[in-house]
């Protein structure tokens, strides 16, 4: 069965009962759906907008080996962070890409992720290098995956723009990125494509009634606006901001947002050279990522409290894009900074003081709704594959792990510039049924071309299969903040 839209629908439409339901086609379900699937449950997936459009499309793509709990003394974590990467270079191939990362270290401007006492001048780089030691202990690293001290002259050979006024030496340490939105299209479709599940975007679950031992859904195709029921024995909802649909929305888990938003600067105009840097202190005391991006680079930030826009459909307002910028400024030897687009994401952070502490490992949280129904909150893109086992262990006696996936090539191999081959492969392998599917998670031609991909937008739709439902391109993208007006 091909992962495509019209084969998924014709699934649904051909089974009237499911072992699991999964709700949300981010990278919790995605990879929830693979691991049922491939140890033989019947599993659908049901995403109300395109698979991997909410944070799991919006992040800052990173891997990350945990370094940020070694301030909280999380050494556990840490150590299960960095085993994790090791698991995930082996599943994961191409979509597993080692990074190296700048830690420089400035006079009065301490990281501040370290604890105040840690950012004072005279500790603040000993403390640096000390969890560095322990990072790499926790690893079991090798002798040439281990951190690497610079001194101010290396540093500069390598990053010839970052500022050296008060910089003291800085260390690079290895880290990983991943492209996130292209993994959760490729977990869908091994789930689909080899281990017979189905996904289908654009369906929302409107409502979910108990029906003696299983579940009666209800489910509305967005983009035409008929109904689907169906039973499913078992549920996850993995829905992220999300509040559960219908009666069971009281019993939501208790969260509060955080928001984050990105700029990508087009080629290498910081001279980074293939490498990220930790920016190590804001002016409202969070760190800022400077990452590579395919030959881009990306620059932003996590940790805020407010977001502009739709929880679907946040964007970078003016604001947003100057705090980049200035922060850019800082720490760059650059008169001016241009970018060509920008995202926003919202992810859902456990609310402590409405939730039992105990529940809550990992930033990720269980709330178990009913026996065979769990909901999913919180985490990182990093613990997706043992966040997905835990749920599904939550609700089957069984053992569930992640093959190594297929398909890697393919996704990653896609242009991006319009190219009929690659929309007819996304029409028939990546259930696209919008021309921004293809453009913003399949693809990166409304990120990496100027006014989110316009000029290449009229031969798109002029190709694009849209099936008779109504679509404003043009819109979607002003909502996502690439494009300044609509036409
Ligand atoms: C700005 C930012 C940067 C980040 N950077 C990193 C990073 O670099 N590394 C890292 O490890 N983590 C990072 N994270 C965290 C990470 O992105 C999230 O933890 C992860 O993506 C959450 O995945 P999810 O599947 O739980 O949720 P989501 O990706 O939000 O998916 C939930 C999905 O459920 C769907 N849904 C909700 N209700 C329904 C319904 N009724 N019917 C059908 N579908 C429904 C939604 O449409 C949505 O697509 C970042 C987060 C943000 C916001």
């Amino acid at each position: 069965m091909n992962f495509s839209r019209p084969e998924q629908l014709q699934e649904l439409e051909s089974k009237s009962e499911f072992d699991l339901l999964i709700i949300g086609g981010g990278i919790v379900g995605s990879a929830a759906l693979e691991m049922a699937a491939s140890s033989g449950l019947s599993s659908i997936l049901l995403e109300k907008n395109d698979f991997a459009s909410g944070a799991s499309g919006r992040s800052t793509k990173l891997l990350h080996g945990g370094i940020r709990y070694l301030p909280q003394l999380q050494f556990g974590l840490v150590r299960e962070s960095l085993q994790e990467q090791k698991i995930l270079i082996k599943l994961l191939g191409g979509l597993y890409k080692p990074l190296k990362l700048l830690a420089p270290i400035y006079k009065d401007d301490g990281f501040a992720d370290l604890p105040k006492i840690l950012q004072y001048n005279f500790i603040s780089s000993f403390a640096f290098k000390l969890g560095l030691t322990l990072y790499d202990l926790l690893g079991s690293r090798t002798k040439k995956q281990r951190h690497i001290n610079f001194d101010k002259s290396k540093t500069r050979e390598m990053f010839p723009l970052l500022k050296q006024e008060k910089l003291k030496r800085s260390f690079i340490f290895q880290d990983a990125q991943t492209d996130d939105a292209k993994l959760v299209v490729t977990l869908l479709r091994n789930a689909v494509e080899i281990n017979n599940a189905t996904a289908i975007n654009y369906m929302e679950i409107t409502d979910i009634k108990k029906q003696s031992s299983r579940y009666q859904i209800t489910a509305i195709n967005k983009l035409k606006g008929n109904k689907y029921e169906f039973f499913a024995n078992n549920i996850i909802a993995a829905t992220g901001v999300h509040a559960l649909p219908g009666d069971y929305a009281v019993k939501s888990s208790a969260i509060k947002f955080s928001g984050g938003a990105h700029l990508i600067l087009k080629d290498d105009p910081l001279k980074i050279n293939g490498n990220g840097i930790l920016l190590p202190k804001t002016e409202d005391n969070r760190i800022m990522f400077v990452l590579p991006w395919f030959g881009n680079t990306i620059v932003g930030t996590t940790d805020t409290e407010t977001f502009s826009g739709t929880l679907d459909r946040p964007y970078a307002n003016t604001d947003d894009k100057e705090y980049i910028i200035r922060h850019i400024k800082k720490y760059f030897n650059v008169d001016t900074v241009e970018y060509i687009s920008s995202w926003s994401g919202i992810r859902a952070l456990i609310d402590n003081k409405l939730t039992s502490s105990k529940n809550v490992s990992r930033g990720h949280f269980f709330n178990n709704i009913d026996e065979r129904f769990i909901q999913i909150s919180g985490g990182k893109l990093t613990g997706f594959r043992l966040i997905a086992k835990e749920s599904l262990e939550n609700l089957f006696n069984d053992n569930f792990k992640l093959t190594p996936l297929s398909f890697i090539d393919e996704v990653l191999d896609l242009s991006n510039k319009f190219n009929e081959n690659d929309l007819k492969k996304c029409f028939e392998h990546y259930c696209i049924a919008k021309p921004t599917d293809y453009m913003l998670r399949r693809t990166h031609i409304s990120w990496f071309n100027n006014s989110g991909g316009k000029d290449e937008l009229s031969k798109i739709i002029e190709n694009f299969d849209i099936d008779g439902i109504e679509v404003d391109t043009s819109e979607e993208l002003y909502d996502e903040g690439l494009l300044n007006e609509t036409y």
